[in-house]
C-alpha cells in the first residue's frame, strides 16, 4: 500500500504493491534487495560486470545493470525499463514482481512503515561474541580478555532471550577463531531478524568509561575510524581475508543492504543503550555510526555494543564480574525485546 508514493496508479500492481516506488525516467522502479529480503530470494551483485544474480533453491535470474533483459534460467525476457542503480541501491521496474513472486503465490501484505521500512516481527537473533580463538581482541592491563567477556555476556543475552521465547543464535559459542564476513552470512543464512554484536573496547585512552552502541555507516569522525579500524583488525588475521580491493568492492554491495537497514538499526541501538545506561547507571557515550567490518553483509538490522573499557581499570574489574556481565547481558536483552515490541506494534 502506498502512504506517500505517487506515480504507479496505471501499472500492473499498484494496487497493492508493497514496496515503496521512486520515478526514474518516468517509469516506477522499487528497491530489488527489499524484494529480494522479503521473498527469501539470495542475491549476488558483481559491480565489476554489474550482473545481479538472484537464487532461489534451483532457480537462478540473472539481471544487469542498464539492462532490460534478463534471463530467468535459459529464457530470455524483458522489462519496461532497464535496472538502476542510484545512491548505492538497485532498483528494478515494478514488472520484475510479477517474474518472481507471481499474483497466485505472493506473500500476504505487509503494511509500510512511511519511511518505506518495512514493520518486521522479531523472532530470530543472533548473538556475535565479538573475536575469539587465534584473535584475542583487547586486552585489559591485569590480562582480561575481551574475546572471554564478550563469549561470556553473548551466551547471557542468548538464555535471557530464550526464556523470552525468541530463537538465537549465537556465532560462537566457544574459543574459536571465526572470520568477520562469516559472522553476518551465518544471520543471513538463519534468516535472523536482528545481529547484536558484542565487544569491549580498549581503543582509546585509559581513563575513559562507558558504554556505546553503533549501527553501521560509512562517514565518520576520525575516533570512531579509529575503533572501527582496531575491531576490524580480525580481518587481518583472517586466513580466509579477501584482498582490499575485493574488500572495497564488497563495500559497494553492503552499502545497499545497509542503507534499507539503517533506520531499524539506529533505533536498536536506541533501544539498547537506553535501558544499559538507565539498568547499570553507566554513561551513555552515545549511539553512533560506524564501519564496522562485522556489521556489513547483515541484510538485517544490526549493531555492536561495545560493553564497556577494558582497558580503563574500573571497567576491567566490573567486566570480570559474572554478576556485572549478568546485569548487562539483562540489559541488552531487554533493549531488544523493547525494540521487537515497538516493531510488532508500530
Ligand atoms: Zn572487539
Amino acid at each position: 500500500m502506498f502512504l506517500f508514493f505517487q506515480g504507479c496508479a496505471t501499472t500492473p500492481s499498484a494496487g497493492n504493491f508493497p514496496y515503496p516506488t521512486i520515478t526514474i525516467h518516468d517509469a516506477s522502479y522499487f528497491s530489488l534487495m527489499q524484494m529480494c529480503e522479503r521473498v527469501g530470494l539470495k542475491w549476488d551483485y558483481d559491480p565489476l560486470s554489474k550482473e545481479i544474480v538472484l537464487k532461489k533453491e534451483a532457480r537462478e535470474m540473472r539481471l544487469l545493470i542498464g539492462s532490460s533483459l534478463f534471463f530467468d534460467g535459459a529464457a530470455r525476457h524483458e522489462l519496461s525499463a532497464p535496472i538502476e542503480i542510484k545512491d548505492s541501491v538497485i532498483y528494478t521496474p515494478i514488472d520484475l514482481r510479477d517474474y518472481i513472486e507471481p499474483p497466485a503465490c505472493r506473500l500476504p501484505e505487509k503494511p509500510l512503515s512511511r519511511a518505506g521500512v518495512y514493520l518486521r516481527s522479531v523472532n530470530t537473533v543472533i548473538v556475535d561474541a565479538g573475536h575469539g580463538g587465534k584473535d584475542p581482541g583487547a586486552i585489559g592491563r591485569y590480562g582480561l580478555k575481551e574475546k572471554s567477556v564478550v563469549l561470556d555476556v553473548a551466551q547471557k543475552v542468548q538464555k535471557e532471550l530464550e526464556r523470552c521465547g525468541l530463537k538465537v543464535y549465537l556465532t560462537r559459542s566457544s574459543d574459536e577463531f571465526i572470520p568477520l564476513s562469516s559472522r553476518p552470512e551465518f544471520g543471513n543464512r538463519k534468516k535472523a531478524d536482528l545481529f547484536v554484536s558484542i565487544h569491549a573496547n580498549a581503543n582509546r585512552s585509559r581513563w575513559i568509561e562507558g558504554f556505546e552502541v553503533y549501527y553501521l555507516t560509512e562517514s565518520v569522525d576520525d575516533d570512531t575510524r579509529a575503533l572501527a579500524a582496531a575491531e576490524n583488525q580480525s580481518l587481518e588475521v583472517d586466513s580466509q581475508n579477501l584482498s582490499s580491493k575485493a574488500l572495497a568492492l564488497k563495500a559497494i554491495l553492503w552499502d545497499m543492504i545497509f542503507t534499507e537497514n539503517r533506520k531499524e538499526s539506529v533505533a536498536l541501538a536506541n533501544f539498547i543503550s537506553k535501558i544499559v545506561a538507565r539498568k547499570l547507571g553507566m554513561q551513555l557515550l552515545g549511539v553512533k555510526g560506524a564501519p564496522f567490518a562485522v556489521l556489513k553483509g547483515a541484510q538485517m538490522p544490526a549493531v555492536l555494543v561495545e560493553v564497556g573499557y577494558i582497558s580503563n581499570k574500573e571497567g576491567e574489574k566490573k567486566l570480570r564480574d559474572p554478576l556485572y556481565r549478568q546485569k548487562m547481558a539483562q540489559a541488552i536483552a531487554e533493549g531488544i525485546m523493547g525494540f521487537k515490541d515497538y516493531c510488532e506494534r508500530r
